[in-house]
């Protein structure tokens, strides 16, 4: 099937406008040739069908990490027209702002070496992880409201956190334009009790150390030098996104028929941008956007005090700065010039990272001279990298990256073929220690289910859409 592929350049590939009916675009995917071997069918066919919505722009595109999801692929992204476009929760995701943020310290290998297992053990008490975990935080509904539209401000007016953080969150850990009416009262009800929490599976959170430098001057713009200790935090909206999403989707089923928008794929379902149906799930994601920014400053917040906790003492302030938050599942109303004019459009990002280049307004102050901090875990077992935004992000992608290494292995083959003791053993002698509530999740997201991601991360550099700064390696790993 590959065939059907145009080549454009080494890590471009390009699926033609007339490879299924009603494609209002080609399809562009990033992937090296090595990388293009291990896509599926099924996620070319999403690429492909997400190119027949109305008033998409340029391409479909698929990111190096690409593999199939809810009706857009993973790795997926894709931007529609303001006015003749469309909204769709699937090019979100059901997990509304999934993301990653990474810290800084001042803190070598050397001193959190000795100190490891108590140190994730510490950090496994404080931060609530598993299916359907409960915080010992808990709003009530004035307060969820209060989070829905103010994200990160909520966090750091009570006492969640500095007021540095805000400028190193994506969109200042505040996406204007919530409307919590717009949010159901189950959605409500599964997101009051779960603020501070990680959630399963593949959410994280991981002690690193940084083992290599690209970019000196960016690395010291970021806070970054060799052999020091970084923290990871990834999960997302928890059981409110969900709903939301849940919600919204049965709302654009009805309104996809209403509208007569046809789908060549039910899960698809979306409606005209300017329509109410497509503005109430806008919105709604908005209140779930912010609610995941202060999911994650919530657990930083608790992360830093067992920090503090065990090495204060020894190390006084330990710099535990935020490099940056990067939403990777979310949709943004966003200027792109395209065919040489300037356009608002609605960027759907699902798997994907935005990548905005040095001089872009969106890029925090002291980035500005420099480029947004680019966000890319690898896996439990594998390098982590931290990249740059560049201009060609602006030219190619509608300013994106990939978001991680992505699948290879579906979970469900991961739980049949490998054992998570074993993997955690394997891992120990490698000297990273991993804490899980259950062994099978470990296998689920064990790192050879995933990709290789200097290959994927490769890609995005040698296209110029993001450039390597850090790379940093696992030591402890807590995972949902
Ligand atoms: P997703 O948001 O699609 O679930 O995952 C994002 C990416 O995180 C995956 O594509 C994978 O590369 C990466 N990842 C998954 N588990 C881990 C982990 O334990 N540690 C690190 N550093 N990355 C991980
Ligand atoms: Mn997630
Ligand atoms: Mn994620």
């Amino acid at each position: 099937v590959y065939d059907v592929l145009t080549k454009v350049n080494d890590n471009t590939w390009e699926v033609p406008g007339n490879f299924k009916p009603g494609m209002n675009v080609p399809g562009r995917i990033f992937v090296s040739k090595p990388l293009l071997d291990l896509l599926d069918n099924e996620t070319l066919v999403q690429v492909a069908n997400v190119a027949s919505l109305p008033g998409i722009q340029q391409y479909s595109m698929a990111m190096p990490d690409a593999h199939l999801g809810y009706g857009f692929s993973i790795g997926g992204v894709a931007a529609f027209d303001k006015d003749d476009g469309v909204i769709s929760p699937g090019g979100v995701g059901f997990d509304i702002n999934c993301g990653v943020r990474l810290i800084r310290s001042d803190l070598t290998e050397d001193d959190v070496r000795p100190k490891l297992p108590e140190l994730l053990d510490a950090l496994f008490e404080a931060i609530p992880s598993g299916v359907g975990s409960k915080s010992r935080l808990r709003v009530n509904d004035t307060e969820l409201d209060d989070i829905f539209v103010h994200g990160v401000q909520w966090a750091v007016k009570n006492g969640y956190g500095v007021k540095n953080d805000l400028a190193h969150c994506e969109s200042n850990g505040m996406m204007r334009g919530a409307d919590p009416s717009k949010v159901s009262v189950k959605a409500r009800k599964r997101g009051r009790p779960q603020i501070g929490t990680l959630g399963s599976g593949n959410h994280f959170l991981e002690v690193q150390y940084v083992d290599k430098i690209y970019d000196e001057e960016a690395a010291e713009a970021f806070g970054l030098k060799e052999g020091q200790i970084t923290f990871m935090i990834h999960c997302g909206s928890r059981g409110a996104g969900h709903q939301i999403c849940t919600d919204h989707l049965q709302k654009l089923t009805q309104a996809s028929k209403k509208y007569k928008i046809p789908l060549p794929d039910k899960q698809l379902a979306c409606a005209p941008a300017s329509s109410e149906e497509a503005q109430d799930y806008f919105k709604a994601m908005i209140c779930a956007a912010n609610y995941a920014w202060v999911n994650r400053q919530v657990i930083m917040h608790w992360s830093r005090e067992v920090f503090d906790d065990i090495f204060k003492e020894e190390h006084g302030d330990l710099g535990l700065d935020l490099v940056y938050d990067v939403a990777h599942n979310v949709a943004k109303l966003e200027k792109h010039i395209i065919d040489g004019e300037e356009k608002k459009v609605y960027v759907h990002r699902k798997g994907a990272t935005r990548a905005f280049p040095a001089g872009h307004p969106e890029v925090p102050d002291d980035y500005r001279d420099i480029g947004q901090p680019v966000i890319i875990p690898g896996s439990m077992g594998t390098a982590s990298y931290v990249l740059k935004g560049c201009p060609a992000a602006m030219e190619l992608t509608f300013g994106s990256a990939c978001h991680g290494a992505g699948r290879v292995m579906s979970r469900k083959s991961a739980k049949q073929e490998l054992r998570g003791e074993e993997i955690q053993k394997e891992l120990r002698s490698q000297g990273i220690i991993v804490r899980a509530t259950q062994p099978s999740l470990i296998a689920e997201e064990a790192p050879e289910v995933y990709k290789s991601s200097s290959e994927v991360v490769d890609v995005v550099h040698n296209l110029g859409i993001a450039t390597k700064v850090a790379r940093v390696l696992p030591m402890g790993v807590v995972k949902g």
